[in-house]
C-alpha cells in the first residue's frame, strides 16, 4: 500500500517535471480524486499550481472537493482567481457555496463575478444558515413535467446528467413548479418508453423545507434510507436536493459538537486555533465558577465531622481513594447516558427503566469494589471494624454515583439543559459531598465515634 503511493507519487512528479500534459492527464484518470487529495501533500507549491494548471477543470474539480477547508483557501491563494472560478464553475454548487463562505468577502465577491451564471446560484444559496437544508443543497437536481413521456425523460437526463448532483431520483413538477411526485432512474427504465410519468411516479413525496435544521434532516436520512431528499420552498417549490454524501459530513459535524460538549465546556463555533483566547476561556469559566462553589460544600460536611476525625485519625486515610471511586463511577455512567440520548437511543420515558438497570450494575460494580476495599482498609487501617465502614461506603457510594450518573442528564433534557454541558464534572463534586456524608455517616453508626 505505502509503496504503491511512493510509486504514484513519483510518477506525478516526474510527469510534471518532463512529461507532456496529455500523458499527465491520462494518468490522472486512472486515480480516485479522494486519492489524489493524499498525494497532493508530496508536491511543493510549484508542482502543485503546475498540476491543477495542467489538468481540465472538471476533473479539477472533483479532487477540490475532498480538500478540507483550510486546503481550499490555500490553494485558491496558489492559482489565482481566473483558474479559480474556472474549476468552483465545474463544482457542484453545495461544494462551491461551502467554499466561497470561507474566503475574505473581496476575494469571494470577486471570485463569484468570474463564475457568471453558477455564481448566481451560488450566491442564492450562500443566504441560507450553514446549519439548514439550504445551507447544504445543491441545485443541481434532475426534474420533469408529469405530462412527459418516459422516452422524453430519458432524453432530458442525457442532457442534465453530466451536470447533476444525483440522476437516481427523478422530481416531477407541475406547471407551477410545485414539487408533485418522485421516481427513481430503477422505477423509470423499466417502465415502456410510452409511459406517462404521472402513471408511474410516487405521488406521496417526502421533502424538506430550506429552513429545516441540518440535524433534522440527517434523522429523516437515518429514518427512510433514500440517497437524496428534495427540498422546498415556503410555496412548495422544488428549490434544491440534499445527498446521501453530504448528510455523511453533517453526522461528523453534530459528533463533534457532542464530544466538545461531553468534557463540560460549550461547544465553539472555530476550530482550537482559530478560536480567540477569549473564546476558550468564556466557554468554561461559568462552568469553573459554578463547580468552584459546589466543591466548598464538601469542606463544610468535613468540618461537620471534625470530631470523629479526631477520635480516629485512620478514618481520613480513605477520603480520596472513596471520592475517587465515586467520581469514576458516575463520569462512567453519565458518559454512557449522554451518548445515549445523542444518538436516541435513551429517551426521557426511559429514566426508570435507565435507573433500574444502573442501580443493578452500580450494585454489582460497588460490590466487587467493596471486597477489595475492605481488605486494604482492614491492613491499612489496622481493624475489621474500619474494613466494614469502608466497604459499606464503597457500596453505596458506587451504587449512588452510577445511578445519579445516568439519571442526571435525563433530567436536563426534560428540563431543556444541554445533558452533555452539565456532565461529568458536576457529578463529580456532588458526588464529592455526599460521599463524605455517607462515609462519615456509616463511620458514626458502626464505629460508634
Ligand atoms: P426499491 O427499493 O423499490 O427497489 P429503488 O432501489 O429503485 O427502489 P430506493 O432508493 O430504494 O430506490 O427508493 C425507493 C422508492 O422511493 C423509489 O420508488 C422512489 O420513487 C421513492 N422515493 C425516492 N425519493 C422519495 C421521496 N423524497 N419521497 C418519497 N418517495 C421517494
Ligand atoms: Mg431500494
Amino acid at each position: 500500500m505505502h509503496e504503491t503511493h511512493t510509486h504514484v507519487t513519483e510518477q506525478i512528479k516526474s510527469l510534471l517535471a518532463t512529461g507532456t500534459e496529455e500523458a499527465l492527464i491520462d494518468f490522472v484518470d486512472t486515480l480516485h480524486p479522494a486519492d489524489i487529495v493524499d498525494l497532493l501533500e508530496e508536491l511543493d507549491e510549484a508542482e502543485r499550481s503546475t498540476f491543477f494548471h495542467a489538468i481540465p477543470a472538471d476533473v479539477a474539480a472533483d479532487i477540490v472537493e475532498e480538500l478540507e477547508p483550510i486546503d481550499q483557501a490555500e490553494l485558491i491563494r496558489l492559482m489565482g482567481a481566473e483558474r479559480s472560478s474556472e474549476i468552483l464553475r465545474e463544482m457542484d454548487s453545495d461544494d462551491a457555496a461551502d467554499l466561497i463562505a470561507e474566503l475574505p468577502a473581496a476575494k469571494a465577491e470577486t471570485l463569484l463575478d468570474l463564475m457568471d451564471i453558477h455564481g448566481e446560484d451560488v450566491r442564492e444559496l450562500l443566504q441560507y444558515d450553514e446549519h439548514s437544508s439550504g445551507g447544504i443543497m445543491a441545485t443541481e437536481y434532475v426534474s420533469v413535467h408529469s405530462e412527459w413521456t418516459v422516452e422524453q425523460t430519458l432524453s432530458e437526463l442525457r442532457r442534465v446528467a453530466p451536470e447533476a448532483e444525483t440522476v437516481y431520483y427523478i422530481y416531477v413538477l407541475d406547471d407551477d413548479e410545485q414539487l408533485v411526485g418522485v421516481l427513481s432512474f430503477r422505477d423509470l427504465v423499466v417502465a415502456a418508453l410510452d409511459t406517462r410519468i404521472d402513471a408511474i411516479m410516487n405521488t406521496n413525496v417526502l421533502s424538506v423545507p430550506v429552513e429545516a435544521d441540518q440535524e433534522d434532516v440527517a434523522q429523516l436520512f437515518k429514518k427512510y434510507r433514500f440517497l437524496a431528499l428534495p427540498v422546498v420552498d415556503k410555496e412548495n417549490k422544488l428549490t434544491g436536493i440534499i445527498t446521501a454524501d453530504d448528510i455523511l459530513d453533517v453526522f461528523e459535524e453534530e459528533a463533534t459538537e457532542d464530544i466538545q460538549k461531553i468534557a463540560g465546556t460549550t461547544p465553539l463555533e472555530h476550530p482550537y486555533f482559530s478560536s480567540s483566547i477569549k473564546e476558550l476561556w468564556s466557554s468554561r469559566i461559568v462552568w469553573l465558577l459554578v463547580l468552584f462553589l459546589a466543591a466548598s460544600l464538601s469542606g463544610g460536611i468535613m468540618q461537620k465531622f471534625s470530631t470523629a476525625m479526631q477520635t480516629m485519625i485512620e478514618l481520613t486515610f480513605f477520603v480520596p481513594l472513596l471520592i475517587d471511586c465515586g467520581g469514576n463511577a458516575g463520569s462512567q455512567a453519565s458518559t454512557v447516558v449522554i451518548r445515549g440520548l445523542a444518538v436516541r437511543d435513551i429517551r426521557l420515558r426511559d429514566i426508570w427503566a435507565v435507573m433500574a438497570r444502573e442501580l443493578v450494575v452500580g450494585l454489582g460494580l460497588g460490590a466487587v469494589m467493596a471486597g477489595i476495599g475492605f481488605l486494604r482498609a482492614w491492613r491499612v487501617g489496622g481493624s475489621s471494624a474500619i474494613g466494614i465502614v469502608v466497604s459499606l461506603a464503597v457500596l453505596a457510594i458506587v451504587v449512588f454515583s452510577t445511578v445519579l450518573g445516568a439519571i442526571l442528564p435525563i433530567v436536563a433534557t426534560a428540563l431543556r439543559v444541554d445533558p452533555a454541558v452539565m456532565s461529568a464534572p458536576l457529578i463529580t463534586t456532588i458526588v464529592d459531598a455526599v460521599g463524605l456524608l455517607i462515609y462519615f455517616s456509616i463511620a458514626q453508626l458502626v464505629l460508634q465515634v
